[in-house]
C-alpha cells in the first residue's frame, strides 16, 4: 500500500507573520527517512529529467533511505553547488516533483502525493552544512596562472565561480552592490531563505579561494577591456535582470508607489524594518496593493504584510492579478503560505490608474474586472477586460511586481557585446560564449527572468566551456 507523504513542518502563520523567521522548518531525520522510503526507485526515473541540472535524484534518495547522508550530499553536489538554497527556493512543483511518478500526467503542478524531493534535498544540504562537508579544490598545474573575472554575485556568478575554483582556477567576483548573493539576498526574503544558509555557501566559496570585490560596477568603475588588460583570461557575466517593469498607467509616479525591487531591497538588503537603527526607511501603508502574480509579487506582499503586523497596523495587503490563480507563475507553496498568513487576493483585475491626494500621495487604484480568453504566447489564458467593470480599491501604498528586465549599465558601454531586442546578452547556447572572445554569460541576463536553478545550470555549462577555453589559451 502506498504510504502517505510526510508533511513538512511549518511555523504557525499566526506567529510567523510577526517577523522574518523561516516559514518551512524542514525534516527531522526520522521524517526524511520515512519520506525517502516512499520513493519507488523507478527504473526509468523521470524526476531526473525534471531537474534543470540533472541531479541523480533517484540515487540520492536511495542513499538517504540507507542513511548514507554523506553519499547523498556527494551525489547532489556533483550537479548542484547549493543544495540548501535550491532545496528551499526551487519551484519543484513545476520541475522534479511534477515529473515524479506520483503526479498524474497532465496535472498542471506536482501532486501532493509526489515525493518531497526538494525537502529531502534541503535536508541533505543542511546536513552537509552542519557537518562542514566542504568541497576541496583540485590543484591543476595547467590552471595555476589563469585568472577569471566573474561579474555579478547572484546564483549564476556564484555557481560559475564555484565550478572554476574547485578546478584550482583563481576567480575574482565583482559585485555592484555592497553585499553578495544577488536576488538571493536583496530579493528573496529571509523567511524563505535564511541568510545563514546563503552565507554558508558564500563562505565555502571563499574557502575555495574565490575573492569578492563588492561596490564595483563593471561598465562603470572598469570596462571588460580593462579586466582583460589586468590579466584576466576570461570574463563571465552573471548580471541578472535587475530593472523593474512598470504598468505605464496614470499615477504610477505618485508618492508611495514602489517597484518591488526597491521595496524588497530596502527591507531585505538595507534592513528598513529596523529603521532608525538601520539607515534606510520604508513606508508602510494601511491599505497596500501589490500588482503581479509571480514570486516577486508574493514576496513583496508577504513582506508588506509582516511590516504591517510589526508596526501594529491592522493588516490589509492585497495581491491584484489580471488572470486567475491557476495562471499565477508564483510557487504553489508560496501562494498557500500567503493565504494562510491572511494576504487578500483580487484575481482577474487589471489596474487602470492610480489616484493621488492633494499632496501627491497615492490613495486609490482604479481597476477593471477581467475574464479569461484564449491562451496567449505564454500558453496561459489571456485576460480580457469586462466592459464597464471599473471599480476602486483603497490603497495608500502600491508595489508593482510585473517583471524584470536587463540592466544595461555594462552592455550599453560595450557595443561589441551582442544583445537581443530585450537587452539580454546573446550567447552560443552550446558554450555560453558571447560575441566577444573570452567573454561568457549565464543566468537571467541570458534569456530573461528565470529561476535560481536555471541560472546555475547555465553557469555550469559556461564553466565547462571556460575550462576548455583555458586549456587552449596561453
Ligand atoms: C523577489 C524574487 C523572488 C524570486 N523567487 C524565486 C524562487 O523562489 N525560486 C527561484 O528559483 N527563482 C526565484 N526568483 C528568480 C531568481 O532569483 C533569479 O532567476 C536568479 O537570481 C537569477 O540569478 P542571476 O545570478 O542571473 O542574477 P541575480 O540574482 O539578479 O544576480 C545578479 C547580480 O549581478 C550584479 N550586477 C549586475 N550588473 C552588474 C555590473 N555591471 N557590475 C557588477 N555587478 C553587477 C547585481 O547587483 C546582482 O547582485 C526570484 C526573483 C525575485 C526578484
Amino acid at each position: 500500500m502506498k504510504k502517505e507523504p510526510v508533511k513538512i513542518k511549518e511555523r504557525d502563520s499566526v506567529f510567523r507573520v510577526k517577523g522574518f523567521q523561516e516559514v518551512v522548518e524542514g525534516f527531522f531525520e526520522e521524517e526524511a527517512l520515512q519520506e525517502a522510503a516512499r520513493c519507488m526507485q523507478c527504473k526509468d526515473a523521470k524526476c531526473i529529467s525534471g531537474c534543470p541540472v540533472g541531479i541523480d535524484i533517484k540515487a540520492f534518495i536511495g542513499q538517504v533511505a540507507q542513511k548514507d547522508y554523506r553519499g547523498a550530499y556527494a551525489t547532489i553536489r556533483q550537479k548542484n553547488n547549493f543544495p540548501s538554497i535550491c532545496g528551499r527556493v526551487c519551484p519543484a512543483e513545476y520541475q522534479c516533483r511534477k515529473a515524479c511518478v506520483f503526479t498524474k500526467r497532465g496535472e498542471p503542478f506536482a501532486s501532493s502525493q509526489s515525493i518531497g524531493i526538494n525537502f529531502l534535498e534541503r535536508f541533505i544540504g543542511d546536513y552537509g552544512a552542519a557537518e562542514k562537508l566542504a568541497v576541496e579544490a583540485v590543484k591543476d598545474e595547467k590552471f595555476s596562472r589563469k585568472k577569471v573575472a566573474v561579474v555579478g554575485s547572484g546564483p549564476a556568478g556564484l555557481c560559475c565561480a564555484g565550478e572554476l575554483a574547485r578546478r584550482g582556477i583563481k576567480v575574482i567576483i565583482f559585485e555592484g552592490l555592497h553585499k553578495t548573493g544577488g536576488v538571493l539576498r536583496y530579493g528573496i526574503p529571509p523567511f524563505r531563505l535564511p541568510r545563514n544558509v546563503l552565507d554558508f555557501e558564500i563562505d565555502s566559496l571563499k574557502k575555495l579561494g574565490v575573492e569578492f570585490r563588492t561596490n564595483t560596477i563593471i561598465g562603470n568603475v572598469k570596462s571588460i577591456d580593462e579586466l582583460f588588460s589586468e590579466s584576466y583570461c576570461v570574463v563571465f557575466l552573471g548580471l541578472g535582470a535587475g530593472i523593474p517593469a512598470f504598468l505605464g498607467i496614470a499615477g504610477e509616479n505618485l508618492c508611495n508607489v514602489y517597484s518591488a525591487n526597491e521595496f524588497l531591497t530596502r527591507v531585505n538588503l538595507m534592513r528598513a524594518q529596523e529603521f532608525p537603527e538601520a539607515h534606510t526607511p520604508v513606508n508602510v501603508g494601511k491599505h497596500i496593493v501589490v500588482v503581479g502574480g509571480g514570486n516577486t509579487a508574493m514576496d513583496a506582499a508577504r513582506v508588506a504584510l509582516r511590516l504591517q503586523h510589526m508596526q501594529g497596523i491592522k493588516p490589509d495587503t492585497t495581491i491584484v492579478y489580471r488572470r486567475s490563480e491557476v495562471e499565477m507563475p508564483a510557487r504553489r507553496l508560496e501562494i498557500e503560505h500567503a493565504k494562510e498568513e491572511g494576504l487578500k487576493f483580487e484575481m482577474l483585475v487589471k489596474p487602470e490608474e492610480f489616484i493621488g491626494d492633494d499632496s501627491g500621495f497615492v490613495k486609490k487604484m482604479r481597476a477593471s474586472r477581467c475574464r479569461l480568453g484564449e491562451p496567449d504566447n505564454s500558453g496561459r489564458r489571456r485576460p480580457m477586460v469586462i466592459p464597464n467593470s471599473v471599480f476602486e480599491i483603497d490603497c495608500d501604498q502600491a508595489v508593482i511586481a510585473i517583471g524584470l528586465g536587463a540592466n544595461k549599465i555594462l552592455t550599453s558601454v560595450t557595443p561589441e557585446l551582442k544583445t537581443d531586442k530585450y537587452g539580454d546578452v546573446v550567447v552560443n547556447p552550446e558554450t555560453m560564449e558571447t560575441s566577444i572572445k573570452g567573454v561568457f554569460a549565464g543566468g537571467d541576463i541570458v534569456g530573461g527572468e528565470g529561476t535560481v536553478i536555471e541560472a546555475m545550470g547555465m553557469a555550469k555549462k559556461a564553466a565547462d566551456s571556460i575550462i576548455k577555453y583555458l586549456e587552449k589559451c596561453e
